[in-house]
């Protein structure tokens, strides 16, 4: 099914008024500048090759070693994913060690948090993942970090280069406790116009340009805490509202300004504004079981059908909502849970397989998606995860016992990515 046809190339064409972009309808924008679709190869269509999900540009005075800081406990509590904060003298010792080593294992098992894991900022363990990936047969990476969680344009093409991988990189916003202090105050059209900059001119000086828009959050477990800043909340409240959110969610009923933080929404919808000036895709991070945000998006004129819905998994296992979302164009991504620590799989992989190969039979073949989302330090080779090999280690070998042929495998590793990353015609 031949989803988003594209136009022939029109590297230069003329600037349009109001959007004044250049468009590049037909090609595919790399760190390294436009490719041609032909070289993209096999992709991994979310990882981060370089990133910092401990709050990096809010100033919660956090950076070295020592006591942390009110503001940064509070920050962290309300993502609602990384809360459990260290209490005893033991635990903080385990958050404030330098790196991650292999004696720690028990403690990440004990359910520990260690702020090195954190923080992709190892260049050499990158590289070591790029360069097995292209060993392994590997084509191209989508690096979907963000503005706020440390996205560096710079870095990523020395990455690039030193690899040969060509790399397309994302501009937006990540969840609303990562944002930039000033972005409360902007407007939906002035966050539209810096993605649109970085996807057409390019990040800041650098001249690096963005080739996707995302990865673009909308995610029910945040929470805004009231309690005073420097209370340690109990584990217990966050894990309660978060079930109370979900509850509301699978009540049906809801609209995502119901469920979202406003200033997620306000992204989402300038996301989508860019996506449709610009003719390039708009990849989520959407882990919720529903899909109602695609109404924000559609309202924001964009096209359902260059968006990719990441950590997908829960609209996955759910036949119903699946179908809803397939009907309505969008890609459904598996990513993150395909992941493998120590050895181990961290999420239900077999599982998770059967539905991708349930989507293939079911007529979606060109509508699903697999990647690592090796966001923490523990995922990497170096540090004992599988890293990217697990794409051709356990990935492909698995939809293969499922019955998948080469051009079924294809579909999702080649040619929907392909067709996702190469830029359409802008919507005006
Ligand atoms: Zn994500």
């Amino acid at each position: 099914m031949a989803l988003g046809a594209v136009a022939a190339p029109r590297p230069d064409a003329a600037a349009t008024a109001s959007g004044a972009t250049r468009t590049l309808a037909g090609r595919i924008m790399t760190v390294r500048g436009p490719i041609d679709p032909s070289q993209l190869g096999i992709v991994l269509m979310h990882e981060h090759l370089a990133s910092d999900m401990l709050l990096p540009d809010v100033p919660t005075g956090y950076r070295g070693h020592g006591p942390l800081t009110s503001a940064f406990v509070r920050r962290f509590q309300e993502t609602g994913r990384y809360f459990r904060m260290p209490r005893t003298a033991e635990q903080t010792a385990f958050w404030d060690a330098p790196n991650l080593e292999p004696t720690m294992l028990d403690g990440l098992g004990r359910g520990w948090l260690t702020k090195s894991q954190f923080v992709l900022d190892d260049r050499e363990a990158a590289a070591q993942e790029l360069e097995a990936f292209r060993t392994a047969g590997g084509g191209s990476v989508v690096d979907v970090t963000t503005i706020g969680i440390g996205r560096d344009p710079v870095v990523i093409r020395a990455l690039s280069e030193r690899s040969g991988v060509p790399v397309v990189m994302g501009t937006g916003w990540y969840r609303w406790m990562f944002h930039p202090p000033d972005l409360a105050r902007r407007s939906v059209d002035d966050l539209a116009d810096q993605m649109v900059t970085e996807l057409t001119t390019g990040v800041g000086a650098t001249g690096i340009r963005a080739g996707i828009i995302g990865e673009i959050p909308i995610d029910a477990a945040g929470l805004r805490l009231p309690d005073p800043p420097g209370t340690i909340v109990p584990d217990s409240v966050i894990v309660a509202r978060r079930q109370a959110v979900q509850d509301r969610i699978r009540a049906g009923g809801a609209t995502a300004e119901h469920v979202y933080d406003a200033e997620e929404i306000k992204v989402l919808r300038a996301a989508a504004r860019a996506s449709r000036r610009t003719g390039a895709a708009l990849t989520l991070h959407a882990p919720d079981p529903w899909i109602a945000y695609l109404d924000v998006i559609a309202a924001e004129g964009a096209d359902l059908r260059r968006v990719v819905v990441g950590h997908a998994d829960l609209v996955l296992l759910d036949e119903a909502l699946a179908r809803e979302a397939f009907a309505r164009g969008v890609t459904l991504q598996i990513d993150y849970q395909l992941q493998r620590y120590g050895g181990r799989d961290i999420g239900p992989f077999d599982q998770l397989l059967d539905r991708v190969a349930w989507a293939v039979r079911a007529g979606y073949g060109h509508q699903v998606l697999v990647s690592l989302d090796l966001c923490f330090r523990q995922g990497l080779m170096k540090f004992g995860g599988g890293g990217y090999p697990t794409l051709f280690e356990r990935i492909i070998p698995g939809l293969e016992q499922r019955g998948l042929t080469a051009d079924e495998i294809d579909a999702i590793l080649v040619e929907t990515p392909k067709r996702l990353l190469t830029i359409v015609e802008p919507r005006g």
